[in-house]
């Protein structure tokens, strides 16, 4: 028998987490968090580290496993997709209730440790590293294939589940990118392989833009938009300020490449932008220090603003703060925290979208009217996204011809629009194509 319990992520964006019942052996997918209340949670009280499970579920931070709390002793292993937080983040906290080994790529696995030393966890299971495009036997009966995937963070996979009733596919957090711009396209071939052996019996996928008509477009767009701006404007004189997601490392790269050819001296300042650059840079996948001074803690940040401040046009400054986040460095700058004063016609670059959520919207509000009143320009959604899109979800659905379809990662409207389209192409819906909330459960044979 195969059975899917869809734990978290199946009500909202966040928080992801679906154990695979095979035959009475399970394979938990993802142990995020939902960041918003995580966010909410540690402003208001320091130490999350000390506070119980119950009460991290009970807060929306961790998702709710209850559901399968008879199973946890037959968990064979738990699998963090990518390093996002929402897929990755509440792996410290939860897999203490297993007695199973974390599987994740290199990046991931760095990632994952620098959350555990953060925090000072004690974390007792064992952590294994699996590459892109590789497998892994869990069991007699259960095998893992990573299969490389493009996202907006390094070493992404979709995981196939191989059972002897054929292969779960979970591609949670994908996009096919036949152009990135650091690492290697989506495996479509294994993809391609399974949809001709016709043997996925079952396809759990990312819908969080199954409503938009369109091709998610390429990272190398993203690029160009950069390009268009740091290269084709007249940046003179000026300071120039950037932000984006600490965990795009293709994103960051790309910056980087166009502030050497402004010939400026850059910098990177923020917390999470240096934990990230330095899990990458553990595991050799990128090497931003020679190029890159990297500041993490705030007197060290303030010593040096107050240094560039003379200079600011021989400088590209790169900073936490995207979502308008109030500690960030970007935040600090604008309300005047720093010693650094910006002046009109400053550059300060947004390669990001604001997470549409009503606290990142408040926030980013608030940063927005600071800068205006520093008479900056401002360049927002120097961006595109890592999701696929409807037209994405297509091709995948056409590559592997699953016999069923979970939607996953969003709301009802999200994974509503997974099902008009599965419908549009021909599935039996009503059979094969499940929308199920958190807390659900599929039996699939
Ligand atoms: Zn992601």
């Amino acid at each position: 028998m195969i059975e899917i319990y869809t734990l978290g992520g199946y009500n909202e964006v966040g928080k992801n987490m679906t154990l695979v019942r095979v035959d009475g052996e399970s394979v938990i997918m993802d142990m995020g968090l939902h960041l918003e209340s995580y966010i909410n949670f540690t402003e208001s009280r320091e130490d999350i580290t000390q506070t119980n499970t119950k009460t991290l579920i009970k807060r929306n931070i961790v998702p709710d496993f209850s559901k399968i709390s008879q199973f946890t002793g037959e968990v064979k292993a738990i699998i963090p997709t990518h390093a996002h937080l929402d897929h990755l983040g509440a792996v410290p906290f939860l897999a203490k209730n297993f007695d199973a080994p974390v599987v994740c790529t290199p990046f991931t696995v760095e990632v994952l440790k620098t959350l555990i030393n953060d925090d000072e966890i004690e974390f007792k299971n064992p952590i294994k590293t699996l590459n892109i495009n590789s497998n892994l036997k869990l069991t007699p009966n259960l095998s893992i294939e990573f299969i490389n995937s493009t996202h907006s963070t390094p070493q992404t996979v979709m995981v196939a589940l191989h059972t002897k009733y054929g292969v779960i596919l979970y591609a949670n957090d994908f996009k096919f990118d036949k152009f990135p711009t650091f690492g290697i396209k989506t495996n479509t071939d294994a993809l391609r392989e399974f949809g001709k052996r016709h043997n996925v019996l079952c396809l759990i996928v990312d819908s969080t833009y199954a409503n938009a008509e369109r091709k998610t477009p390429s990272e190398s767009v993203a690029r160009e938009m950069l390009m268009d701006v740091m290269l084709g404007t007249d940046t003179k004189g000026k300071c120039i300020i950037a932000t984006t997601f600490s965990s795009h490392i293709a994103r960051l790269k790309s910056i980087v490449e166009f502030g050497k050819k402004m010939n400026r001296k850059i910098v990177f300042m923020g917390r999470s932008l240096s934990k990230y650059v330095r899990a990458a840079e553990n595991i050799n996948l990128i090497n931003f220090s020679k190029d890159v001074t990297i500041m993490r803690y705030s007197n060290q940040i303030k010593r040096e603003l107050k240094r560039i401040e003379k200079d600011k046009d021989k400088y590209l400054l790169v900073v936490t703060g995207h979502q308008g986040e109030p500690g960030s460095t970007l935040s600090k700058i604008a309300s005047g925290e720093y010693p650094f004063r910006l002046s009109p016609e400053d550059f300060i670059i947004f390669s990001c979208t604001t997470i549409p959520t009503a606290i990142n919207q408040e926030n980013r509000a608030i940063l927005e009217e600071k800068l205006h009143r520093h008479k900056v320009r401002i360049f927002k959604d120097i961006h595109v996204s890592g999701h696929a899109s409807r037209e994405d979800l297509r091709d995948l659905i056409n590559l592997v011809e699953p016999n069923h379809i979970i939607p996953a990662h969003g709301d009802i409207k999200m994974r509503s629009g997974l099902f008009q389209l599965a419908d549009e192409m021909g599935y039996e819906t009503e059979r094969f194509v499940h929308l199920v909330s958190n807390g659900g459960r599929v039996v699939l044979r």
